[in-house]
């Protein structure tokens, strides 16, 4: 039997951070993948030439170099390259008014001017001036080289006795980041769109948002010179990257397997049976699975150690989602992104409420063929698993319940493609079951709903020797960025702080 010193379960993105790095660290490394592709919930599938995208859609800071992006800078890391298209619009929908808005100062600023005068953009740039410091202290100590166990308060304390007014503020930069807003926004607009921006980052309202990411985020998205990506070719082509830097030193990757123990020596983790029952050995295992499906993995003797229990964590919801191929002729100006916002009143984390659309054959036209567009749509975590947990996909009563719920989406389609009804070529249809069965995530849910105000996210330790976890679950938490940092976490625990460091020294880090 073959022998690795880690096995990595799961390809999330966080997985493939993690094996890429020990891959270029030395390190003889399998990743076993559930799924028949790579990426978790930043796969795409194929069909008749349309290339179809299950997740994120958004992305940023990536093809720049320097970045705070963890994801680009372990890309740089790895010498792998991603052809990102750039872009700044998006078109918004909302009971105020639909518009198109580019990224960058001015554009918003001016938006605010025509919704809601001048004493808005004024709140705004004293909210903007707020969250500045925070973003400063975040830029100069990059996420990549900062885990909890590592991260050097010193240096954190004296960036902030500069950067930050008083030193009280620097307790803002691990809290909700609705404190942040209620100190400086009292219009409802501007509120609203903090938290829903919030929401499509963490799965939370804006109190429960870390304050350290958005601030981040705000900074790349409102800087005067500002722009989107597109990883031209999808997420896939990310994927693909990491996987051949996986590859190029060593490290391999077998789809369709999914693990269903993990085996252990002595109490220490020392590798894992699959469903289909072979085994693999190992000096470590990382588990890129999520919090629920990483203590199924174990036995209860350990489990019953580990906090928090799987029964104490709240989950995200999960997601509807709708998959279209149309035709293009005549559609002049459509946006790569959209987002759809029905009622304020009814909360950004109300069901149905928020929709977001992403066409990216506007931007590449390899993902459609030609004359097509391709279009991902999803209601974003707030689909409850209750409703759907019961049903089986071969009834008709999921079949009629799938389209009620998934009409949100033509319907605010429409706004943007009045005859949108007569172009479709292709039509899917995805509810948490679907969501569920193709990502391996518990219940389809986005990740944990863990509290900024409550405290951080959990790191990569467990209460088993060697037994480590990565992605959505772990410390920073969910996003591209969060997860790609909690992989290069988990390498660091493995390969040793010295050596991560003389890694990092690579790309000046
Ligand atoms: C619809 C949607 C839109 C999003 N949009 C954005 C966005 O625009 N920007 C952004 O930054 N983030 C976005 N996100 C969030 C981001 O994509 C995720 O947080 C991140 O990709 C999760 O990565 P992960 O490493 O946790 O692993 P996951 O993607 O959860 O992958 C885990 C992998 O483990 C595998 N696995 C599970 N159990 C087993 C087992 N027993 N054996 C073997 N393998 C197993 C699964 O099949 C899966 O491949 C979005 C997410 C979704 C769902």
């Amino acid at each position: 039997m073959n022998k690795y010193d880690v096995i990595i379960i799961g390809s999330g993105i966080g997985g493939l951070c993690c094996g890429s790095i020990l891959a270029l660290a030395g390190k003889k490394v399998l990743i076993l993948e559930a799924h028949n592709q790579a990426g978790g919930v930043a796969h795409s599938f194929s069909i008749k030439g349309y290339k179809f995208e299950s997740g994120p859609s958004l992305w940023s800071g990536i093809g720049k170099w320097p970045t705070t992006n963890p994801l680009g800078q372990i890309l740089k890391l790895l010498d792998e390259k991603v052809e990102l298209l750039k872009y700044q619009g998006w078109h918004v929908s909302v009971p105020e008014g639909q518009f198109n808005l580019e990224v960058g100062k001015e554009p918003f600023r001016k938006r605010i001017d025509l919704l809601r005068g001048d004493k808005s953009v004024e709140e705004w740039d004293s909210f903007v001036s707020a969250i500045k410091p925070i973003s400063q202290i975040v830029s100069e100590i990059p996420l990549l080289s900062s885990s909890p166990e590592t991260m050097n308060f010193l240096k954190i304390l004296k960036l902030a006795t500069k950067l930050l007014p008083n030193l009280s503020s620097l307790s803002k930069l691990n809290g909700g980041f609705g404190d942040i807003v209620d100190n400086h926004l009292r219009d409802p607009f501007l509120r609203n769109w903090v938290d829903l921006l919030s929401f499509l980052i963490s799965g939370m309202p804006m109190h429960d948002t870390n304050s350290a990411a958005m601030a981040t985020l705000f900074d790349e998205w409102f800087e005067p010179e500002s722009y989107l990506e597109y990883p031209k070719g999808g997420s896939e082509s990310i994927v693909k990257a990491l996987v051949n830097a996986l590859k190029k030193n060593g490290g391999e990757l077998i789809v369709s397997s999914k693990v269903e123990a993990v085996n252990f020596s002595n109490d220490i983790a020392s590798g894992v049976t699959l469903e289909n029952g072979s085994k693999f050995n190992s000096d470590y295992v990382v588990m890129n699975t999520d919090a629920w499906t990483s203590r199924k993995l174990i036995p209860r003797e350990f489990t019953k150690k580990w906090s928090p229990k799987a029964k104490n964590i709240n989950k995200c919801g999960s997601f509807l989602h709708i998959h279209l191929g149309f035709d293009a002729s005549g559609l002049q100006n459509l946006p790569i992104h959209a987002i759809h916002v029905d009622d304020w009143e009814r909360g950004i984390t109300a069901e149905r409420n928020v929709a977001v659309f992403s066409i990216p054959s506007v931007l590449d036209n390899t993902m459609a063929p030609k004359g097509k567009h391709v279009l991902h749509g999803y209601t974003p975590a707030n689909e409850p698993w209750e409703i759907w947990q019961n049903l089986n996909a071969s009834q008709l009563s999921y079949k009629n319940l799938k389209e009620e719920r998934c009409s949100i989406f033509l319907k605010s389609l429409r706004k943007i493609i009045p005859d949108i009804h007569n172009r479709i070529e292709i039509k899917l249809l995805g509810t948490p079951l679907t969501h569920e069965k193709f990502t391996n995530t518990y219940c389809g849910s986005y990740g944990p709903a863990l509290s900024a105000a409550q405290g951080l996210f959990p790191g990569c330790t467990t209460p088993v020797k060697n037994l480590l976890t990565c992605g959505a679950s772990t410390f920073p938490g969910i996003g591209i960025p969060a997860v790609s940092a909690s992989g290069a976490y988990a390498a660091e625990k493995i390969i040793g702080k010295k050596e991560y460091k003389n890694l990092l020294k690579i790309i000046d880090l």
